[in-house]
């Protein structure tokens, strides 16, 4: 089959398509078909190498995936049957660990992700265990059903199990353009909040207000606490929904109403952050971090987007054999919503 590897750790010049062997499929895993494949940070972050992952190389990226059932693994007795259109949980547990079984499959001590720990979705087939293939939404296409599982997931978690958002509460969701921003605005607005989010450039402020978001701050010419400040007549928001990290960290927090909620999941502009420890008591603020989501949390997610109340957003397509290229757009922060690689593939 055709794949994108990459052979050592690097910018995205290591990136190659070249003919690989179609996986293996173990007992309680299924071969899917790949049709569509987002991309995520995490694959920048991999195929330049970061502590706590380790990996095999080659290595195939590719966290999201859609499409079609092609053979399942001989342990399997579910309702899946070969030729069923799917998508793929990317967050992996064991099923059998403590957290496993109390239900936070997130926290499992064998946690990892499809993509990252193991062989993804930039390719023609990819090996899944089969407990993390669900139905393809009715009302989504391949493409839209690969923008939305990793991003979905984690906004889910992160707006309405750790932060619990309640009706009339305001939030600040930063980086609208980004996967989780633009569904953690749709999120935060399903839950009847009232939704600011960041823009780094003009042309996102009318897509971003389209999602729902009350108010549009362009960080690239506005102070973003000082205009938290005036939107919100100096009380500051109730929560932020924040991965961009060290570059924004200080000015979120100075954004915080007291008794304020900050939710992190990423940090693609560093990972060290500074504040004063009396500040955070004194104003009474909590700071969570969020790493994903469990499968329950994802098939919640799923029912709003097949009732039409959350909609996946899709920046653009790029054939399987440009990832390069879909890789140096997210790179250069041109996208709003997800890029995704389509893989025409041949029949096996
Ligand atoms: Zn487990």
């Amino acid at each position: 089959m055709k794949a994108v590897t990459f052979h050592e750790h690097g910018g995205p010049e290591k990136l190659i398509y070249e003919d690989v062997a179609v996986p293996q499929v173990g007992p309680d895993e299924m071969l899917v078909r790949v049709k569509a494949c987002a991309l995520n940070y995490l694959d920048i972050w991999i195929r330049q190498g970061i502590p706590n992952y380790t990996i095999s190389l080659p290595h195939i990226s590719g966290c999201d995936v859609s499409g079609v059932i092609d053979s399942v693994g001989s342990a399997y007795s579910g309702s899946l049957v070969a030729g069923q259109s799917v998508f793929v949980m990317p967050g992996i547990s064991c099923g059998n660990c403590d957290q496993c079984l109390i239900g936070k499959g997130n926290c499992c001590v064998h946690f990892h992700i499809l993509g990252a720990q193991r062989h993804g979705g930039y390719a023609e087939y990819v090996a899944v265990p089969a407990m993390n293939v669900l139905p393809l939404p009715p009302n989504l296409d391949f493409v839209q059903a690969a923008a939305f599982p990793l991003v979905s997931l984690t906004a889910w978690h992160m707006v309405k199990t750790l932060a619990d958002v309640q009706p009339g509460e305001t939030v600040l969701v930063m980086g609208a353009g980004s996967g989780v921003g633009s569904m953690a605005i749709q999120m935060a607005n399903l839950l009847g909040a009232r939704v600011l989010t960041t823009v780094g450039a003009e042309d996102k402020k009318e897509k971003a207000t389209m999602l729902g978001a009350d108010a549009v701050i362009n960080h690239s010419v506005e102070n973003m606490s000082e205009r938290v400040a005036e939107l919100t007549n100096g009380h500051g928001v109730d929560v932020v929904i924040e991965h961009i990290g060290q570059q924004v960290w200080g000015q979120c927090l100075k954004s915080l109403a007291r008794g304020g909620r900050l939710v992190t999941c990423g940090a693609t502009s560093g990972g060290t952050a500074q504040f004063d420890l009396r500040y955070l008591y004194s104003r009474q603020l909590t700071i969570m971090g969020a790493y994903m989501g469990t499968r329950d949390e994802l098939v919640e997610a799923t029912h709003f987007i097949e009732a039409d109340k959350l909609r996946p957003v899709v920046d653009s397509t790029f054939p399987l054999e440009e990832a390069r290229a879909a890789q140096e757009r997210m790179l250069a922060r041109k996208n709003f919503g997800k890029i995704v690689l389509v893989v025409e593939g041949r029949e096996s």
